[in-house]
C-alpha cells in the first residue's frame, strides 16, 4: 500500500465539503476542524451534514482522517474559568469526532504559564481523565501532538507526554503525533540520518512506536532547538529535503499517514506541490 499522504483541510461551507477538496487534491489523509478553531464554542452539527460528511468519506480514496481541536483549549489553563472552559470544549471536539466517525483528536497537551512544568503536567492528565469519565465508551483517541516548546507548551519532550499518558487511567485511548517542526524546534535533529534513527530509537523507547498514529509534515521557518513554531515549505526550510526523506524512506513509519500544514490558499494548490516533493523522496 502508498503512504497514507494529505494535508489540512478547509471546512469551508460544512465539514462534508473537505472530502470533496481532499479528493480533488487527491488526498489519502486529511485533517480538519469540526467546527472554527478560534472559537470556544458553536452550534451543533446538523444530522444532514453528519450523514452527507460520512457518505462521502466512505466513497473517497480518503482512508485516514484526524480531527485538530480549538486553538483556545488549554487544557493547564492556570485561570480556572478557561481550565473549566477549556474542559467542556475539549468534550465537545470529543463528540464532535465521534459522531462524524473520526477516530483521532490531535491537540497539544498545554500551557502552564507559571505553574511549572511538572504541576501542568498532572493539570493535563486530571482534565483528560474528567473528559475520559465523561466519554467512556468512545472510539475516538486523544492524541496528543509533540510541540515545539514555544512559551511555556509542555510536550517537547517525548518524557512530557510518556508522563502525561501515565497519569491518564484510559491509557488505551492514548496516541501520539509527531509535528517534523515542532520536534526539530524543541531539539531533536530529524535532518541527519543518523541522528534521525537516535530520535525514532528513543521515541519508541520512552513512549512507543505503537502510540505513533499520524504526522504532520511541516518544514521549520526556524533552527534546530529555537523552541519557536513556525511551519515552512517542504524542504525551504531548516530540517530540508534531507530531513523529509528520512521520513518518507523509513519503514517502520511506512504505514502512519502524514498530514502537511504547510501555508495555503483557498484552494489548497500548494498542497500539491509539497505532496509531489514528499513523493518525489522516496526511494
Ligand atoms: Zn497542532
Ligand atoms: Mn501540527
Ligand atoms: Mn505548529
Amino acid at each position: 500500500m502508498d503512504q497514507l499522504l494529505g494535508a489540512h483541510t478547509s471546512t469551508s461551507g460544512g465539514v462534508s465539503k473537505s472530502v470533496d477538496l481532499a479528493e480533488k487534491l487527491g488526498f489519502t489523509a486529511m485533517q480538519i476542524f469540526t467546527k472554527n478553531n478560534n472559537r470556544w464554542f458553536q452550534k451543533l452539527l446538523e444530522e444532514k451534514e453528519i450523514e452527507s460528511f460520512k457518505i462521502k468519506l466512505e466513497h473517497s480514496q480518503i482512508k485516514f482522517v484526524v480531527s485538530h481541536d480549538s486553538y483556545l483549549i488549554n487544557l493547564c489553563a492556570k485561570d480556572k474559568t478557561i481550565l473549566g472552559k477549556s474542559r467542556i470544549a475539549l468534550l465537545d471536539e470529543l463528540e464532535r469526532c465521534e459522531l462524524l466517525g473520526i477516530p483521532h483528536l490531535n491537540f497539544h497537551p498545554g500551557s502552564h504559564l507559571d505553574l511549572g512544568e511538572e504541576d501542568g503536567i498532572k493539570l493535563i492528565a486530571e482534565s483528560l481523565n474528567i473528559v475520559h469519565q465523561k466519554t467512556q465508551y468512545f472510539k475516538v483517541s486523544s492524541m496528543l501532538e509533540t510541540t515545539a516548546g514555544q512559551g511555556t507548551a509542555i510536550g517537547y519532550r517525548f518524557e512530557q507526554l510518556q508522563h502525561i499518558i501515565e497519569l491518564v487511567e484510559q491509557k488505551e485511548r492514548m496516541t501520539i503525533c509527531i509535528d517534523t517542526a515542532h520536534v526539530f524546534a524543541a531539539g531533536y535533529d530529524i535532518k541527519d540520518p543518523k541522528n534521525f534513527k537516535k530520535v525514532i530509537k528513543e521515541f519508541d523507547e520512552i513512549i512507543g512506536l505503537e502510540r505513533l498514529k499520524c504526522f504532520h509534515l511541516n518544514d521549520s521557518k526556524k533552527e534546530l532547538g529555537s523552541r519557536v513554531d513556525r511551519h515552512e515549505h517542504i524542504g525551504n526550510g531548516f530540517i530540508g529535503l534531507e530531513g523529509f526523506a528520512n521520513i518518507m524512506n523509513d519503514k517502520r513509519l511506512k504505514n502512519i499517514p502524514k498530514i502537511l500544514e504547510t501555508p495555503k490558499g483557498k484552494e489548497q494548490l500548494e498542497d500539491l506541490e509539497n505532496l509531489k516533493i514528499l513523493r518525489g523522496l522516496i526511494q
